[in-house]
């Protein structure tokens, strides 16, 4: 696996060598010691519903373009979880929303850039006006019955998620 794998070291450019720390093969420069931590990235976003309907965005991007999602974006450096989610819900559908407790949290191996966290919250809508931007090419409510199928669903952490709600959380998909 090659993801986030430096071949050079970000700090000097001499070429890292590889030590073992405690059975986890590290990539370390031997000139000034820089030691790459190679750790998965975290992403978050939220599910809101909405008189039985679940909001989703289509990608607008690679990778799985055209695939959609329950709207979520990896955290920026200074971010709390909640403020990545706040703001990515804002970017990619312009809804103003107020988190109502945390879902669940996926590791995810099926991003081509990086292995991700998603860390997912409940939220309600709270202002605003429907429309994709950003990351998202499209934004829209689905109820249960036209949920997009697994093969249209970005991510196995997705997948899980719309298929936990459906078995755990039925009654939100009522109006
Ligand atoms: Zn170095």
């Amino acid at each position: 696996m090659t993801r986030n794998a430096f071949k050079y070291c970000p700090m000097c450019c001499t070429e890292l060598t590889t030590r073992n720390e405690n059975g986890v093969a590290r990539p370390t420069c031997p000139k000034c010691g820089f030691v790459h931590y190679r750790n998965p990235s975290p992403a978050a976003g939220a599910v809101i519903f909405d008189n039985g309907r679940i909001l989703l965005v289509r990608r607008a991007h690679e990778p799985y373009v055209g695939k959609w999602t329950i709207p979520a974006g990896f955290m920026e450096w200074t971010e709390s979880p909640e403020e990545t989610t706040v703001r990515e819900i804002l970017e990619e559908t312009n809804l103003k929303i107020g988190l109502d407790g945390l879902f669940h949290v996926y590791s995810g191996d099926d991003d081509p850039r990086t292995r991700a966290v998603l860390i997912l919250y409940f939220a309600t809508c709270t202002g605003g006006s429907l429309r994709a931007g950003d990351d998202a090419a499209e934004a829209r409510w689905f109820s249960e019955s036209d949920l997009p199928a697994d093969d249209e669903i970005a991510f196995e952490s997705h997948r899980l998620a719309l298929r936990k709600l459906r078995t755990e959380y039925p009654e939100r998909f009522k109006t």
